[in-house]
């Protein structure tokens, strides 16, 4: 159903990234589906809600209309579902959790141990060669939240082994990483969406112990499995990646 950050546990902080077993929903979207308006039924999406923040002693998240860039969205007070584009969710007031659905897109969880401050960013290829991590940085800074006291929380995503992309994205990853994300293999390129965000979080001064990494490929791995929309060829449910202000 879902697995915590270790890397956050150990600092008293809840961060939790969903797989797709242990709801209620059917089909291509069995069974932990958290996405709406993906063609499941908003009954079965809102039990999954249910059935994780029980499972996972959270708080609901507060989530946004997702469009792959860098607008940031200020949540407190009782969670919602907002209809404003944001691909940055920020709180710091305590029991105010924030979350963002990815389908092979990276989910970064951020947090200030010391001020509070936590964020949860989706970051697609458009979003990291956006810089999207960095914003969200820049964003928690401005709340007084200091690069030193902060945790990052890569979770599952499409990984290098299946993220074949084109020589224009393939170049524009390459330039948002510093040259830090791209692979050949047999004539087609391949991109590491992990390394991209790494490099832009090391160039803001976090160092490497700050930074938690999930190995797991939300197209190829099977245990657990993950909603991929490459893999299902779009038709698919999303998991969810959320974190609770201290
Ligand atoms: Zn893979």
């Amino acid at each position: 159903m879902f697995y915590r950050s270790q890397l956050m546990a150990q600092y008293g902080i809840q961060a939790v990234f969903s797989d797709k077993h242990g709801g209620v929903s059917k089909g291509t979207f069995a069974s932990l589906n958290i996405g709406c308006n993906l063609g499941d039924k908003p009954e079965y999406v809102e039990k999954n809600m249910a059935l994780l923040c029980q499972a996972a002693q959270m708080p609901r998240p507060h989530q946004a209309a997702q469009a792959h860039g860098v607008e940031v969205l200020y949540c407190d007070g009782a969670a919602q579902y907002h209809q404003a584009q944001a691909d940055i969710l920020l709180a710091s007031n305590t029991a105010t959790a924030v979350g963002v659905r990815t389908a092979d897109c990276l989910p970064i969880l951020l947090a200030d141990v010391q001020q509070g401050i936590v964020a949860a960013v989706h970051a697609g290829w458009r979003g990291s060669v956006a810089h999207v991590v960095v914003v969200a940085v820049h964003a928690m800074l401005a709340k007084g939240a200091h690069v030193d006291n902060m945790l990052a929380s890569f979770g599952p995503h499409i990984g290098e082994c299946c993220f074949e992309v084109s020589l224009e994205v393939g170049g524009l990853l390459h330039h948002a990483s510093k040259g830090k994300a791209l692979l050949l293999r047999e004539g087609k390129w391949f991109a590491d969406l992990a390394k991209v965000n790494m490099s832009q979080l090391l160039r803001q001064g976090f160092s490497i112990q700050q930074i938690e990494v999930s190995k797991t490929c939300t197209v190829c791995s099977s245990q657990p499995a993950y909603f991929s929309y490459r893999r299902d060829c779009g038709k698919t449910g999303r998991q969810i990646a959320m974190i609770v202000a201290p």
